[in-house]
């Protein structure tokens, strides 16, 4: 309770925090200040990749502890460029730019695509074009491409060089249903709605989260993604996508772009990239890596030792089979909450997974905190980002308690 009372006191009231006081995990598991254990299923919003304090993590961020923590970027680090070269031998991207958050990552991208189109186009092509619902951090730049009018609210003016377009009401998102209207008219009109929005501003680039993560834990329907990477190629202008959330195997592939085939020009990722210790990357394709030059952008912290030796510990687990094991926990969820009392309906991918519930989702939260279970919310859902390699065991006793509560 001193805790509470001097967090209250002390630290800024931006957070609405649950009154528990986290001492020690390990694995999916938590114990708070009075000894009480949860299972987490939401991994400090999808970062700790692994769970709490993870042996190889760990181990790997211990190593580099030993050795050197901080040196800048006036100098060359090993763990940065091991984790570059590991990044883009995975992803086929050419040159990454590290920061440390995801809010950061895309700033990056945000000034390399208006860096390009400016060399490309002109200096009055800068207008990103992003989707309502979106949400790509709390910066200033990253606030005005979030697509969520609420968050603008109260820290007008926002910067301008930014456009949110609807996805047409026929494509359902949120119930996800391309045939309402047949997919070749959805992706048409969606394409009509995206080149009326060319129509009024020079277009640099158009930024995505692939899973709309804070908007509701919502897929983009596959005639929206087919439709945006036809307007881009009849633009010739850049795809950013923004796998901040869903990045690091988070939707069962190492990025959840790969789910679409896309080819993107700028992909920023961070959260579950470090597995707990915070960092940002910008991953910059053929068409974009070179045009960031000596002077043009900067980070004290970008690459850090620590961070990135933590992070290349993570991404080098993140295989095959071991995303294939993610997509089977992924199932089991699905499989087990659909169509179970007080569940209307079940979206995500992977194991980033939103519930809508027939209790207001916070009450739902709520309750499971209080059995010992921890989930987070996304607008009106309750969601999920357990670590990746949660025990089965565990998983199962966290998904039973959920469907009692919302039955109940
Ligand atoms: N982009 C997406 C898709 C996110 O989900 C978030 C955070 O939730 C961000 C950007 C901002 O990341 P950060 O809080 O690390 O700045």
């Amino acid at each position: 309770m001193d805790l509470i009372n001097k967090d209250k006191e002390f630290i800024a009231n931006t957070y609405n925090r649950f009154p528990v006081v986290m001492i020690e995990g390990k694995g999916s598991l938590v114990w708070d200040e009075t000894g009480k254990k949860y299972i987490d299923m939401g991994t400090g919003i999808g970062v700790n990749s692994f769970g709490f304090s993870d042996d190889e993590w760990k181990a790997a961020v211990i190593e580099q502890l030993g050795k050197l923590q901080h040196a800048s970027n006036l100098y060359y680090t090993e763990p940065c460029i091991s984790l570059a070269e590991r990044l883009c031998e995975k992803t086929g991207m050419k040159k990454v730019f590290f920061s440390n958050s995801g809010a950061e990552a895309n700033e990056c991208a945000i000034k390399v695509a208006r860096k390009w189109a400016e060399d490309k186009y002109g200096e009055d092509t800068y207008t990103i074009i992003t989707l309502t619902n979106s949400f790509h951090g709390r910066t200033l730049a990253t606030l005005a491409a979030t697509g969520q009018e609420v968050f603008h609210e109260k820290f007008t003016p926002m910067p301008e060089g930014f456009i949110s377009v609807p996805i047409p009401a026929a494509q359902g998102i949120g119930d996800v249903s391309a045939e309402a209207q047949g997919a070749d008219g959805a992706a048409e009109e969606m394409l009509a709605t995206l080149r009326s929005a060319a129509e009024q501003n020079k277009i640099a680039a158009v930024m995505i989260e692939c899973v709309q993560g804070e908007g509701g834990v919502i897929p983009l329907p596959e005639e929206t993604v087919k439709a945006i990477t036809n307007f881009v190629r009849e633009k010739d202008i850049l795809l950013i996508v923004d796998e901040v959330q869903t990045g690091n195997g988070r939707t069962g592939k190492l990025y959840s772009y790969m789910h679409f085939g896309l080819a993107p020009d700028i992909v920023s990722t961070a959260k579950g990239l470090g597995g707990g210790l915070p960092i940002g990357a910008t991953l910059l394709g053929e068409r974009t890596k070179d045009v960031l030059q000596a002077g043009d952008h900067g980070s004290t912290f970008g690459g850090n030792p620590l961070a990135c030796a933590g992070a290349l510990s993570v991404l080098k687990r993140l295989d095959e089979a071991f995303l294939s094991r993610v997509e089977e926990k992924s199932q089991y969820i699905f499989k087990e909450l659909e169509g179970t009392k007080g569940i209307k309906s079940v979206s995500g991918k992977g194991l980033m997974i939103g519930v809508e519930t027939e209790k207001p989702a916070a009450e739902v939260v709520k309750e499971c905190i209080e059995r010992g279970v921890i989930f987070l919310t996304a607008k009106t859902k309750v969601r999920m980002l357990p670590a990746l390699n949660i025990p089965m065991e565990e998983l199962k006793q966290a998904i039973q308690i959920l469907k009692e509560v919302c039955a109940n």
